[in-house]
């Protein structure tokens, strides 16, 4: 059996996580249940943010470490909120910015554009590392497309899924159940990703 300590607080993820990976023998633990501090995001792009994560939960625990690394960018926006999807609106309500007042805030920068100028897509970077100085980190890439409604549409999901409209499924993502999000989203696509690589490696 190999131990990998999941770098994420967030529950969901690491049910995602264990269920994928258990069946190929892998034990996921949280590094809630093993240590509290956090490190610094301090990269300019996803996977080195994922990368300074997966290091940091392999340094603190002596054990191999999976994390991600996910956020929203608009093309209209050159990109942003990207790497500061989670604090995006910092700069307008300080801490007590949160996932509504992001969202509002990327409304209000798209307002007038017409539906063509409101693409975006969410990204995620999923990096394994076998212990904290390893130089081959395995990375797994998700994008998943969309545009950027003008209101809000769904209860479900979190961050910006309520304005995130997916053409394919005539839903926004706060409108698809968990189970289908979960098969097709970024941070799924990263996953398998990922598990496609550590399945060859195994
Ligand atoms: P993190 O990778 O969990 O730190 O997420 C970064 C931020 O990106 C979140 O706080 C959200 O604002 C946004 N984000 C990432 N993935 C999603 C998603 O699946 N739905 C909605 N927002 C997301």
């Amino acid at each position: 059996m190999h131990t990998v300590v999941l770098a994420t607080g967030n529950q969901g993820k690491l049910k995602e996580m264990t269920d994928i990976l258990q069946p190929y023998g892998w034990d996921v633990k949280a590094q809630s249940e093993l240590f509290t501090t956090e490190v610094e995001e301090t990269g300019l792009t996803f996977i080195e943010n994922a990368i300074l994560k997966a290091r940091y939960a392999s340094q603190q625990t002596g054990l191999p470490a999976i994390a991600d690394d996910s956020g929203i960018e608009v093309s209209a926006l050159k990109g942003r909120p990207g790497i500061y999807s989670a604090r995006y609106s910092q700069d307008l309500h300080g801490d007590l910015a949160n996932d509504e007042t992001n969202l509002q805030k990327l409304l209000a920068e798209l307002e007038g554009l017409p539906p063509e100028q409101r693409q975006a897509s969410y990204y995620c970077a999923m990096v394994y590392l076998q212990h904290a100085e390893d130089p081959t980190p395995v990375i797994g890439l998700g994008r998943w497309y969309g545009e950027i409604l003008t209101e809000k549409r769904g209860e479900g999901g979190f961050g910006y899924d309520p304005i995130f409209w997916v053409d394919e499924m005539q839903k926004t993502a706060a409108e698809l159940p968990k189970t289908q999000k979960n098969q097709i989203s970024h941070r799924g696509q990263a996953l398998n990703a990922l598990v496609m690589q550590l399945r060859r490696g195994a």
